[in-house]
């Protein structure tokens, strides 16, 4: 009789992606910051940052959703 025996390591598929911000481009209307507070704050130069670049799996609907409120389309994520 074959047993099968299936083990998943935790770390082997963990997908990672990568935020890119057009910062200059940035008119701090806080959009991003208010779809998406874990990862998105105002800098005290007036306009948003993401407090990390790359994400897990985890955190991409949240950020996606920045992504696509940000009325200068300067949020990109691969
Ligand atoms: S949504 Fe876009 S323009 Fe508005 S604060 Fe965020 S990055 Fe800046």
């Amino acid at each position: 009789m074959a047993k099968e025996k299936k083990e998943k390591k935790g770390t082997l598929s963990e997908k990672s992606y990568k935020i890119a911000q057009e910062h200059e481009k940035c008119i701090g209307c806080g959009a991003c910051v208010a779809s998406c507070p874990s990862n998105w704050e105002l800098g005290t130069d007036g306009k948003a940052k993401p407090i990390k670049t790359k994400i897990s799996e985890k955190e991409l609907a949240c950020n996606k959703e920045a992504e696509s409120v940000c009325p200068v389309q300067c949020i990109h994520i691969k």
